[in-house]
């Protein structure tokens, strides 16, 4: 007999499992129907001895100082700032679009002030910032909008930057400096050892046993539990009965190169016509030291695992009415990316799920961190 079952073993289901346990001295079955814990975040060494994100890369960083303390206790850090460039007009140039991208692109040595000027004299005004292309063009206009954000968005999301919110392409900045870090956030680091071992320590608590290779609806009738916590696909849990939430995929193909370093940062996004959205080069994440290295490209598909919730106003509309039955749903408490279908970083699921925790146990959000 548990107090809780929680289903899913990723950042949600591990910050609930972990505080549950630790906080409060509940008993936690948590299970997964992968055949790991880390959820997304899951990574490994592959059999080049390569330390790689099985889901594609992930870079930890956030605003948060509480998500950030309280993933401290379960790993030390690699401190890293991303950087990514794009394959535009035949050659590599940062993104976000900054001073020298421009500067690189049209052959100008505009100053910052003269960018601004720039970017003012190429946008096209709009009435209201409603969808993607919105966010865009009415900052840097449409060639520029053309060159590195239609066919990204298109490929990553199969629809039109004009048919996505503008939360999408808002999540990257335009800049007329030389900053060519890809977040800013306050703190931005990788797990010193990897995701999967800072989830093993998290799940490493004696009121904790990790159930794998398990679907929930193979236990749910036979393991006693008090409440669930559910991670998963929230239109699943429900039996679609009001159809399907839209999901993004993903296929990830990886490939092993006989050199210590390929690219010249991290991570090279394509937004032009070839079939895959951008490379990644996971040795410039970990820090690691190898001989070879490993890269994955990534290509976007309508069918598979679902990884991206597809932020539109009509698929929010849908989500609303699980949500309804959710809330409906005594005992059962949705969680997450897939749980609460919204399309956050990892440490906004921590944040989340801290959030639930207060809830549940009836402490105080600023408590709910305290060992
Ligand atoms: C390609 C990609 C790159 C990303 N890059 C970043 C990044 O750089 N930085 C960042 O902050 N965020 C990134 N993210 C987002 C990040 O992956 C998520 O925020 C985070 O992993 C969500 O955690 P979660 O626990 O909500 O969901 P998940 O990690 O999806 O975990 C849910 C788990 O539930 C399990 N599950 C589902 N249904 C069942 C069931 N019926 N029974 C048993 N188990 C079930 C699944 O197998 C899964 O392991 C990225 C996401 C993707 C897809």
């Amino acid at each position: 007999m548990f107090d809780y079952l929680v289903v899913g073993a990723g950042f949600a289901g591990a910050t609930i499992a972990e505080r549950l346990a630790s906080r409060s001295g509940k008993t936690v079955l948590i299970c997964d129907r992968r055949p790991h814990i880390g959820g997304n975040a899951y990574d490994h060494y592959d059999d080049a001895g390569i330390l790689v994100h099985k889901y594609g890369p992930h870079i930890f960083h956030t605003n948060s100082r509480e998500v950030f303390t309280y993933l401290s206790r379960f790993t030390d850090w690699h401190p890293y700032q991303h950087r990514v460039q794009a394959w535009v007009d035949g050659r590599l140039v940062p993104i976000p679009i900054n001073l020298d991208t421009i500067n690189a692109l049209y052959g100008t040595s505009f100053t910052s002030l003269q960018l601004a000027d720039f970017f003012k004299s190429m946008a096209e005004p709009r009435s209201a910032i409603r969808t993607s292309e919105d966010v865009i063009v009415s900052q840097v206009g449409r060639e520029l909008y053309e060159k590195f954000f239609r066919n990204y968005t298109r490929k990553q999301w199969g629809l039109d930057p004009s048919e996505l919110d503008a939360a999408v392409t808002a999540r990257v900045p335009v800049r007329t400096n030389r900053d060519d870090r890809y977040f800013t956030d306050a703190y931005q680091a990788m797990p010193r050892h990897g995701y999967t071992r800072m989830f093993e320590r998290m799940l490493a608590h004696r009121n904790i046993k990790v159930l794998l290779n398990t679907d929930y609806r193979e236990i749910e009738g036979s393991v006693l539990y008090d409440e669930v916590i559910f991670t998963g696909p929230i239109d699943e849990y429900f039996d679609y009965q009001f159809g399907r939430l839209p999901y993004r995929s993903l296929e990830f193909r990886f490939e092993t190169l006989h050199t210590p370093r390929e690219q010249p940062v991290a991570v090279i996004n394509y937004p032009n016509d070839n079939l895959y959205t951008r490379v990644t080069e996971f040795k410039h994440l970990t820090g690691q030291e190898h001989a070879k290295t490993t890269r994955v490209y990534e290509y976007p598909q309508a069918e598979g695992d679902p990884y991206y919730p597809i932020p539109r106003a009509e698929n929010m509309t849908l989500y609303r009415k699980y949500q309804e039955l959710a809330d409906a749903t005594p005992g059962v408490h949705f969680v997450g990316r897939l749980g609460t279908y919204k399309y956050y970083n990892m440490d906004q699921v921590v944040a989340q799920a801290l959030t639930t925790f207060a809830k549940i146990a009836g402490v105080r959000r600023a408590e709910c961190v305290a060992s």
